[in-house]
């Protein structure tokens, strides 16, 4: 089953008081369900502990309303009534036989406390994180005290829920430990600042206090982050190494990253797998405790190599965990060729940034495990024997043939191009993207050992086609188009004089269409593809004109971590940058933009107009077979469904879902649907 080339993988590691059974190591990670939707979170973790994963970790996990995340959702032990919500997550996790985490975390001035109103605490005065009107005040010696008293008493409640593994948390510059060991939020003159050693003292004590409350039965983990890729920050060369070392033996376990979270969680589109390695390596050498670490690890041959090379000791995760909650399993059962590789997006960071759950692009089931019931690795057996066709081999198209396929179906997949893969094909052989190719590799992969799903390529169907197919289920997955007309968010008419310039959308360029430079870019899609774009038309040494109706380039990368990287790469390019401008109208000499707040125009002097607006559903197929329930009966059709883009364009990971969903969904029967919801319960008035 195994190869034994990974066995050195599932060897049980000692961390203090407690065993794991293996080195796979699920690290904290937000999911936008926390204390908010705690079943659905405990159902997620639990899962992944089916998986294999032999530690999994809530995510911080809020201590006090001293220090509140609102409006993130996150994890929370402020008292003892938090505790079951917990203990639900822990026993998930322990019915599979693998250790419970929890990242105690207090954030000092990265949390403005929006909810509870309590006045942040930092090391020195300081204006919060972000742009909220509020300061944070210096801590006293009385508020360390106290902080020190809150930071034990969380752990014993930890323990109460059943956590195998404490943490205290110094990592990416949010914790209130971090901010004490940095110069540049630490301007103190006590014992607590100044000098490393007195930096270092706060996070010296909440580990001794954290040990001493519930090291007998818990293990106790920092996560510090080493490195902060800054000039005034700390670096694994310098002050990161000292702290480490000060600090060397104390923990049971090092969780060792990367500050700030865009560092550590960076995108396939700016970093390779294995890109912490330089922060981490010589580490291990300095303590005798077990070292975690992180990098978008999918490969087991680079995670038994760093094990081997003495890297690390476990294998940390976070998206790879989301990405396949079964990764450990699949190596463990020689079933590599089944992981479901993360593509390294972010989407699923979006739902941290928007309080809403965790979602994925590779693996739709994640979030929805408890509300719809939904496994990453099994689905029911369909209610129908009959046929089913799928049109469109796009995301969307070959997530539902392979679901259709695994619940016993006989499924054709039919594709108008040579290529299957619809959009990903597309967008994955642009700049930075080509990790998103393992979209397609996991679905055709699955569907290649499927012998009941055929696939036809080359064959563009027509509704006669689709109706001598005599399928009884048909889902038209047909995608979209990119607009020709710059309709979109900022414009809701066509733009004028459209025929003064040559006009180009994504779907030309990506199809080889040259621009004639220098070519103005219009970007209202506010995604990864109008970035793209520009870095791909600077390649090919067109002159790029990049006008957003934004403040700032890609806005909705903000959510993805990548948004100061896409604007720093384009101002790197010599793209001109013009935002806060919408377009009025074209003319042969060019584009005549206007301000979005003052109006005023503004003649800007292009050989072409590219437009990065929105999308139109492929629905042509659809509609010519949509027709009354019974016409479609009698013409042998029980399921006719759009899905993915052709339904509404959106991402890739829509699209997944969508294909995914329906594929579940097109037989239960009627009223049997549901998403279960947690409801807030009263208080006694
Ligand atoms: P989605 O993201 O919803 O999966 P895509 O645009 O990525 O959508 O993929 C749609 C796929 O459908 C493309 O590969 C396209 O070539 C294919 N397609 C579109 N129309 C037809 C048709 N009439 N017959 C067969 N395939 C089609
Ligand atoms: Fe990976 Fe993207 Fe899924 Fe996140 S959303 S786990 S980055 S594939």
């Amino acid at each position: 089953m195994r190869d034994p080339r990974y066995d050195i993988l599932f060897e049980s590691v000692q961390i203090g008081p407690v065993r794991t059974r293996n080195r796979f190591y699920q690290v904290p990670h937000c999911n936008g369900m926390g204390h908010v939707h705690p079943s659905a979170m405990a159902s997620m973790r639990g899962i992944k502990a089916q998986g294999g994963w032999g530690v999994v970790c809530t995510e911080e996990c809020e201590i006090s309303p001293h220090s509140e995340f609102s409006p993130y959702i996150e994890a929370r032990l402020w008292d003892e009534r938090d505790i079951p919500a917990l203990a639900r997550m822990c026993e998930a996790v322990h019915q599979h036989g693998s250790l419970a985490g929890v990242e105690l975390a207090f954030n000092g001035y990265s949390a403005p406390n929006r909810y509870s109103r309590e006045v942040p605490w930092a090391p020195s005065d300081t204006p919060v994180r972000g742009y909220d009107p509020v300061q944070a005040r210096a801590m006293s010696l009385a508020d360390i005290r106290q902080l020190r008293q809150m930071h034990r008493a969380a752990a014993l409640r930890a323990r109460s829920a059943g956590f195998d593994i404490v943490y205290v948390y110094a990592g990416h510059d949010l914790g209130l430990p971090f901010h004490f060991l940095t110069p540049r939020n630490n301007r103190r003159t006590d014992e607590y600042g100044g000098v490393l050693e007195n930096r270092v003292r706060l996070l010296r004590e909440l580990i001794e206090d954290t040990r001493d409350a519930v090291g007998d039965r818990c293990a106790v983990a920092v996560r510090l982050a080493v490195d902060e890729q800054i000039a005034a920050g700390l670096s694994h060369e310098g002050e990161g190494a000292e702290i480490f070392t000060m600090l060397a033996d104390l923990p049971d376990l090092w969780d060792i990253n990367v500050a700030d979270w865009s560092n550590d969680s960076m995108t396939s589109r700016f970093a390779s797998e294995g890109y912490q390695e330089t922060f981490l390596s010589g580490l291990k050498a300095l303590t005798s405790k077990p070292l975690v670490g992180v990098g978008r690890f999918t490969s087991p041959d680079t995670m038994v190599s760093l094990v081997r090379r003495g890297v690390l000791d476990l294998i940390g995760a976070a998206r790879p965990s989301i990405a396949d909650p079964f990764l450990p399993k699949k190596i463990e059962e020689g079933r590599m060729d089944e992981i479901r590789e993360c593509i390294g997006c972010n989407v699923c960071v979006s739902g941290d940034h928007t309080s809403t759950p965790l979602r994925c692009t590779q693996n739709p089931t994640m979030g929805e495990e408890w509300r719809r019931g939904w496994h990453p690795e099994s689905v029911s057996p369909a209610r129908s024997s009959s046929r089913a066709l799928v049109v469109g081999a796009g995301p969307a198209g070959l997530e539902c043939a392979r679901v259709l396929g695994a619940r016993g179906m006989e499924v054709a997949l039919v594709e108008s191009s040579r290529t299957l893969g619809g959009r990903v094909a597309l967008e994955s052989k642009l700049p930075g993207l080509s990790s998103w190719s393992r979209v397609i590799d996991y679905r055709l992969d699955a569907l290649s050992r499927m012998d009941r799903v055929q696939i036809y390529r080359q064959s563009p169907l027509e509704a006669q086609d689709v109706l001598d197919f005599a399928a009884a289920h048909v889902f038209i997955a047909t995608g979209a188009r990119w607009r020709r007309d710059g309709l979109g968010r900022a414009l809701r008419q066509a733009l004028p004089g459209l025929e003064s310039l040559p006009i180009l959308t994504p779907d030309d360029v990506m199809g080889g269409a040259l621009a004639p430079s220098p070519v103005l870019l219009f970007d209202d899609d506010h995604y990864y593809m109008g970035s793209v774009l520009a870095e791909r038309l600077v390649a090919q040494g067109v002159e790029v004109v990049f006008v957003t109706p934004a403040a700032d380039v890609a806005a909705w990368t903000h959510n993805t971590l990548e948004q100061h990287r896409i604007q720093r790469r384009l101002l790197e390019l010599d793209v001109t940058i013009i935002a806060s401008h919408s377009l009025m109208t074209v003319t042969s000499d060019g584009v005549i933009a206007s301000c979005v707040y003052t109006g005023r125009p503004r003649v800007i002097a292009v050989a072409s107009l590219l437009l990065v607006t929105s999308r139109e559903p492929e629905q042509a197929l659809f509609r010519a077979l949509d027709r009354p329930d019974e016409e479609l009966r009698e013409a042998g059709i029980q399921t006719l469904l759009p899905i993915g883009d052709c339904l509404a364009p959106g991402t890739i990971a829509a699209a997944v879902y969508g294909g995914h969903r329906q594929a579940r969904e097109f037989d239960a029967p009627a009223g049997s649907l549901f998403m279960r919801r947690e409801i807030t319960c009263l208080e006694v008035m």
